[in-house]
């Protein structure tokens, strides 16, 4: 018997890192890596596919204020390299991991919201 699921928002499940079907399990089984299925829908996530989606992200967007603060270091104070790896290199980390995984979770919940797959070639009988 299968079960009937509402349709869920991928933004509130993704973030969450909760199942996208059910919106009650867990999505990861660590800080990146995906369980291999929901604990309690059973929905399996062989589907999920963000490849380097939530990296792309962190690269575009997140990475922009540690850019920042490092050259306004520079060009303001010319800091020492010291006083970079003590403040631009955390700060870089501090915006860049922790996004990571909410990302990854809202484009594999998305993936399953939208039924978005790898494009095939459509044949003519
Ligand atoms: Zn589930």
């Amino acid at each position: 018997m299968e079960t009937e699921w509402p349709p869920l928002s991928p933004l509130q499940t993704g973030l969450k890192g909760r199942c996208p079907q059910c919106g009650q399990g867990h999505m990861f089984n660590g800080f990146l890596t995906l369980k291999p299925h929901c604990e309690v829908c059973g929905l399996d996530y062989a589907f999920a596919d963000p490849a380097d989606g939530p990296a792309f992200f962190v690269i575009c967007f997140a990475c922009v204020p540690s850019v920042l603060l490092g050259v306004w270091l520079e060009v303001q104070y010319s800091v020492p390299l010291w006083v970079h790896l003590l403040v631009t290199g955390p700060f870089m980390l501090a915006t860049c991991i922790p996004p990571l995984r909410p990302l990854k979770g809202w484009l594999v919940a998305s993936q399953f919201f939208y039924k978005a797959e790898e494009g095939k070639l459509a044949r003519l009988p």
